[in-house]
């Protein structure tokens, strides 16, 4: 296991490290996807959530590859904005073996060695054996920035009181068995008595007849970063789920079953990477028109959505905002040549991220990164940076990516107002480490 080496390395196999892997790999790159559970999609389908929240359109192709592959499986009555975890699973598996990508599950990248600030090799964790890896680009689609931090990248996390993050949230599905169900409730565990005691953002969607997608547990408080704080906050959300299933089949679901929960708890905000840019709150708030950038490499559409920081329930702040571009500069690693981040971990402020996570958002910034690396390395260039921004942009516009925000639609389905005693997001770009 001593002579792994590849042109890129992606670490994370959630959604914008998949659409990573596939954009590199099918222009002819060797691409090693290193992906620590035992299937892609990341929070939206190991995590178990099963809907997109953003606008669908012109995320690229990649995207809407993605979208139309689970159209054949049947939508859900509630419509194609929700989708079953389980068959995304298969649709980015074989997007990624007709792509030629080489996926390892089961691996976690856990190390990484430089030669000054060029990442030269990563170590994979993977079968109670360690071993290095080599290659010219990394992406880190960790979703907590874990490569970045690694390899000693500067980051920020959380709010500007105490980096308090968005709060995690395992979510779970119950299907209608057809009979009455024995609501039962451990020893020890409160019972939930009405809808205002449930913990997060209600007690569940009816997507089919016959199917209830909870995104429905709120675990404040805890650092998705720290080891022992995720032990815990998985330790939570299992007794709140518990006690929402009690409430559920006692209330409004009585023949319903908990059919199965996230293979891990879903992480909204870990760290935000560095980048050469942070795009932040005063850019994209409350403004007339689109916001645009010369190197625009995606565009995001969702409002702000920024769930309570201190509150439980389904108090938060969310506000509509026009479509904003994201520079490529918010996924290249701040300081380092051959390293860029995509997904959830980008550089940008609180607040922006509270909207560009959305998951079509994400699998459109993967694609940018994967092309982005993927014509560095066809130009033999040592730093990303070489890359035209102009030959990167009309790639992805070739690939189906609408980058001009003014074509798309805000995607706003609600709004709340900002609580300002309770929410005290971090608009700064102070770096942590
Ligand atoms: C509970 C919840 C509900 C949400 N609801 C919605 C919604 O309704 N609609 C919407 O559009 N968005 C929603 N989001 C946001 C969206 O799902 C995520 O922000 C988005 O999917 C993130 O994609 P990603 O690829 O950046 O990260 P992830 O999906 O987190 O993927 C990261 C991947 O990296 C892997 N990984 C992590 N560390 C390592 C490592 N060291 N080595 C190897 N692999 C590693 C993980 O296993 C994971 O598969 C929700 C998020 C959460 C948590």
């Amino acid at each position: 296991m001593s002579d792994i080496e590849y042109d890129i390395i992606v670490a994370g196999g959630g959604t914008a490290g998949a659409a990573a892997a596939i954009a590199a790999a099918r222009r002819g790159h060797r691409v090693l996807l290193v992906e620590e559970q035992n299937c892609l999609g990341g929070v939206s389908t190991s995590g178990g959530v099963g809907e997109w929240f953003a606008s669908l359109d012109g995320m690229g192709n990649i995207f809407s590859a993605v979208l139309q592959e689970i159209k054949h499986f049947g939508l859900p009555a509630a419509g194609p904005r929700f989708f079953n975890p389980e068959y995304l699973k298969v649709a980015w598996q074989l997007m990624a073996e007709k792509a030629n990508v080489h996926v390892l599950f089961h691996a976690s990248v856990c190390g990484v060695r430089k030669q000054a600030e060029t990442v030269k090799e990563i170590s994979i964790a993977c079968c109670s054996t360690l071993f290095p890896a080599r290659a010219k680009f990394f992406v880190d689609a960790s979703g907590e920035g874990d490569l970045c931090a690694l390899a000693g990248a500067e980051f920020m996390q959380g709010d500007s009181t105490g980096h308090r993050v968005l709060h995690m949230t395992l979510a779970a599905w119950m299907y209608d068995v057809g009979k009455p169900q024995t609501p039962y409730l451990p020893e020890g565990l409160d019972p939930i008595r009405s809808q205002k005691e449930l913990p997060g953002l209600g007690g569940g969607w009816l997507i089919d007849n016959n199917r209830v997608y909870m995104n429905a547990t709120k675990v404040l408080g805890y650092d998705p970063t720290a080891p022992f704080s995720l032990s815990e906050a998985e330790r939570e959300a299992r007794r709140q789920l518990i006690r929402i299933v009690h409430y559920l089949q006692t209330h409004d679901f009585p023949t319903y079953a908990l059919a199965s929960s996230g293979s891990r708890i879903g992480i909204r905000e870990g760290r935000r990477i560095m980048g050469d840019y942070v795009l932040d709150a005063d850019q994209v708030l409350d403004r007339d028109s689109p916001l645009d950038f010369h190197d625009g490499i995606a565009v995001a559409t969702s409002q702000v959505d920024f769930h309570s920081l201190t509150k439980p329930g389904d108090s938060g702040w969310r506000q509509k905002l026009l479509p904003y571009s994201i520079p490529v500069r918010c996924l290249l690693a701040k300081g380092f040549p051959n390293l860029l981040m995509a997904g959830k971990c980008i550089s940008a402020d609180q607040v922006v991220h509270s909207s560009c996570r959305m998951t079509p958002t994400c699998c459109a910034m993967g694609q940018a990164a994967g092309t982005a690396v993927a014509l560095a390395t066809e130009m033999k260039a040592r730093d990303v940076r070489e890359v035209q921004v102009q030959t990167l942009r009309s790639t992805l516009a070739a690939d189906g990516m609408e980058l001009d925000p003014k074509r798309h639609k805000a995607f706003a389905p609600h709004e709340t107002r900002l609580d300002p005693d309770d929410i005290t997001p971090n608009k700064s770009s102070q770096a942590m480490a």
